[in-house]
Order: C-alpha cells, then sequence, then structure tokens
C-alpha cells in the first residue's frame, strides 16, 4: 500500500520555489526514478529514516556513503557536541588535526602526508592540480562512468573512441579543458594501453576509483590496478586512487591496502568526516611537498581541518578499528545481496548482483557488469518500478540505478529480514 507522504508534497513545492530544484544535490531529486516530490526527511537514528509524515524507513542510502555506523552514533553524536562547547573553528592549527592525519597515515601508508579540505571534490580537484605542478604535464586520463565530484576537469565525458579527448558533461565547461582529458573505459587495458601510447608524455595522472562505487559496485579485474600502475609510472605520470567512497568502507584502509597497490595520490571523504563535511588527501611527501606553504603549488580553505569534522572523524575512525566491524558489515550485506539474488531467480526477473563487503548493486540485466556501459544497460524503468515499490515498504534505497546500496553497523539482522520480505513483495508485484 502507497505509504502517504503529503507533507513531502507541499514542501517539496515550497523547496522549488527558493531552492533551485529543490534540492541541494541533484542527486537526491526523484528524477531518475520517475519524477515527483522526494522523501523529505525529519530525524535519522541507527539504520532507519522517519519522514515528514511520520513514515519509518530502513536506510541503505547512507546519505550516499558516510553514514557506515548507522546514524547520530553516540561516540560520533558526543564528540560533536563536546568539540562544538569548546568553539567550532578557529583558523589556527589544532592538535586533533594531527591526530586524525596520524590515524590516516597509519590505515593508509602511501598518504605520507595529509591536507584536509570539505569535500571529496575538493580532495580529487586538488590532487589532479598537485599531479600536474609534479609532472608540468596537463592531461588527465579517466574512466567513462565515474563520479569524482563536480570541478571542471572531472565532468568531462568520453569523445568517440578511446584515443579521442573529452567532451563537456556539463554546461559551462570550457572546451579548453576537455581536451584536456581522456576517457576510457574501466577494467579496459586494452584502452589505457592505446590512451598511454597516444597521450603517454603528456597525461600527468590517471585517476581512478580503485573499486568503482559511482555505476553500482564494479571491483577492478585481477591485473587491473597493478597494470595501471605499471604503465602510468613507465609513461612518466602519476596515479590518483580516488578513495572518496571506498576508504573506510571494506576494511580499516583504503582499497590500496587491501589489495596492495599503491597510487602516488589519493583523495578521501565521505566515511572519514564520520557524517560531518570533509575531504582530504595525501601521497608521498616529495609529491606533497609542492603544496603551499612549502612549494609552489596553491590550496587553502577557511573550513579546512575545523573542530568539528575532525571529531567527528576521529570518533567514526575510532568505531570502525574495534574487531569485527568490517566481518560484521560483509556477513549482513552477503545474507542481503544473496537473499534478493535468491528472490530474483525465484520470481524470473534478471539481476546481477556485485557485492564488496556490506555494499553492493543490484542490476537489472542479464549480463554481468564491470564498465559503466554494462551498468547502463541495466533497465531504468525496472529500477525505478523497484525502487518505488520499495519505498512503498518502507525501505529507503539511493534513487538511481546507479548508487549502490550501504549496510551500516546499526542494521540488524531483523532488518535484513525485513528487507527481503519488502523485496518479495515488490518482485512480486513486478511479475504482475
Ligand atoms: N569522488 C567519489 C568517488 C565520489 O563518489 C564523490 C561523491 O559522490 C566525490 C568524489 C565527490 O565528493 P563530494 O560530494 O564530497 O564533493
Amino acid at each position: 500500500m502507497a505509504l502517504k507522504r503529503e507533507r513531502s508534497e507541499q514542501l517539496y513545492k515550497q523547496a522549488l520555489d527558493v531552492i533551485v530544484g529543490g534540492v541541494n544535490s541533484p542527486s537526491r531529486s526523484f528524477r531518475a526514478v520517475g519524477g515527483g516530490a522526494p522523501v523529505f526527511m525529519k530525524r535519522a537514528k541507527g539504520a532507519y529514516f522517519w519522514d515528514e509524515d511520520g513514515n519509518r524507513y530502513i536506510d541503505y542510502l547512507g546519505a550516499f556513503g558516510p553514514i557506515i555506523l548507522g546514524h547520530a552514533h553516540p561516540a560520533v553524536t558526543e564528540a560533536i557536541v563536546q568539540t562544538a562547547a569548546d568553539g567550532t573553528l578557529y583558523g589556527t592549527p589544532t592538535e586533533k588535526e594531527i591526530r586524525f592525519a596520524r590515524m590516516l597515515r597509519e590505515a593508509i601508508p602511501s598518504c605520507e602526508q595529509i591536507r584536509f579540505v570539505n569535500s571529496g571534490t575538493e580532495a580529487v580537484m586538488t590532487t589532479i592540480r598537485l599531479a600536474r605542478a609534479y609532472t608540468g604535464r596537463d592531461k588527465i586520463l579517466k574512466f567513462a562512468g565515474c563520479y569524482h565530484g563536480h570541478s571542471d576537469l572531472v565532468l568531462v565525458a568520453a569523445g568517440s573512441g578511446p584515443s579521442t579527448l573529452g567532451i563537456p558533461d556539463s554546461a559551462g565547461i570550457p572546451q579548453s579543458i576537455a581536451q584536456e582529458v581522456i576517457t576510457i573505459p574501466f577494467n579496459n587495458l586494452d584502452a589505457l594501453r592505446e590512451a598511454l601510447d597516444r597521450w603517454g608524455d603528456q597525461i600527468a595522472a590517471v585517476l581512478v576509483e580503485p573499486l568503482v562505487g559511482n555505476f553500482g559496485i564494479v571491483p577492478p579485474q585481477p591485473g587491473f590496478l597493478e597494470k595501471v600502475n605499471e604503465w602510468v609510472h613507465q609513461a612518466g605520470g602519476l596515479v590518483i586512487y580516488d578513495e572518496v567512497i571506498t576508504a573506510f568502507r571494506f576494511h580499516y584502509g583504503g582499497i590500496q591496502t587491501m589489495y596492495g597497490v599503491e597510487p602516488d595520490l589519493t583523495a578521501l571523504g565521505k566515511i572519514i568526516g564520520g557524517g560531518l563535511p570533509i575531504g582530504a588527501y595525501g601521497g608521498r611527501r616529495e609529491i606533497m611537498e609542492k603544496v603551499a606553504p612549502m612549494g609552489p603549488m596553491y590550496q587553502a580553505g577557511t573550513m579546512a581541518g575545523n573542530p568539528l569534522s575532525m571529531a567527528a572523524g576521529i570518533a567514526c575512525l575510532e568505531v570502525l578499528s574495534r574487531p569485527g566491524v568490517y566481518e560484521r558489515l560483509d556477513e549482513m550485506g552477503k545474507r542481503l545481496a544473496d537473499g534478493i539474488g535468491e528472490l530474483a531467480r525465484n520470481y524470473g526477473i534478471p539481476v546481477q548482483i556485485n557485492r564488496q563487503g556490506g555494499a553492493f548493486a543490484v542490476y537489472f540485466t542479464e549480463e554481468p557488469v564491470i564498465d559503466y556501459e554494462g551498468a547502463q544497460r541495466a533497465d531504468s524503468e525496472m529500477f525505478a518500478r523497484f525502487f518505488r515499490l520499495m519505498l512503498d515498504e518502507g525501505i529507503y534505497l539511493a534513487p538511481s540505478k546507479y548508487e549502490a546500496w550501504f549496510l551500516t553497523l546499526a542494521h540488524s539482522d531483523e532488518d535484513i529480514s525485513d528487507t527481503l520480505q519488502a523485496v518479495d513483495h515488490a518482485f512480486k508485484q513486478m511479475k504482475k
């Protein structure tokens, strides 16, 4: 039965008047799932959301990634409240920044030196500038379908072939910038070889999500990351890992520490802020020393390293460093993903599920998904139908077929059972 969301609808009308599109980030709108009012949430605790109409949802959005402990985790809340009482922003260095940077370096040793910023966008944007400053080259190579924030250089789509330069993916981005970006399919070493043969001596860096979290969940094929490192270094470029989604999601560290393949620079965000705004970038000391005030590359931030984000991040990582955390996320992820797969088979609904630990993607397609084209081929209408049916079952999924389901430590076995029951109901409707 459809849940009543009258107040969300009223608020959406009000929001449309004063906030462009009614949302402060386009991925929050419901355009990719048939449009209409998004759900306005009022409160969140643990694994649940409550909307403005009083409906409760089990949350698998995880705020697009940062919320891995569950909402309003007591350790994070307490750290924020205590820190706020001592002032929220100083514009001076603080000890917490050192503590937190050390924690990050211990977990991700390739980040010999770190700089905090305010978002994943800023972190990635700065690693690109730094790679350019360090190599004296201008071009960037990235992989189709990966989202790296909204700075100009990464909002460039692939041209017509693997060895063509990019085209702007957003209005307002000059062609001259798009020309500096090459975009090739993920997991495709032939395309990488071709691009490096053609542009290798101009490429400052290859930017890669070492495990893609932006067209579902797509792990690298065995040997892919190793070859990226080897070939890009041979060509004299740097390797940047965008671990904004992946760091601290699957184990206490990054994909780089899980697989043992180190990049030159790393961009971080999301989970490391414990739910507060944050980004960070880090890398080899000799490269990081190009950053002001040490070196010629400028980057700054009024809010960077602010005490609240530091305190929330430290508290979040402390919880994540406890034994059993990632095993629990993996166990729940497996039970839920396997359960969905089994239900889909029973109902004869074609799905592919890609899972890593407590994150997975459900693609409505018959073919395995290893790159963006595969994810694009997944049935958007089926996803939109499924999304709506799940919403009415009180299950909040990200409103896009390209987003992953994220489990948190707050999800219980009962939540998983309830979710599987909701999936059963949804699939039954979809087969009617
Ligand atoms: N990089 C990746 C891999 C992301 O998924 C995102 C956001 O979804 C970003 C960068 C940008 O981060 P932010 O939204 O904090 O600017």
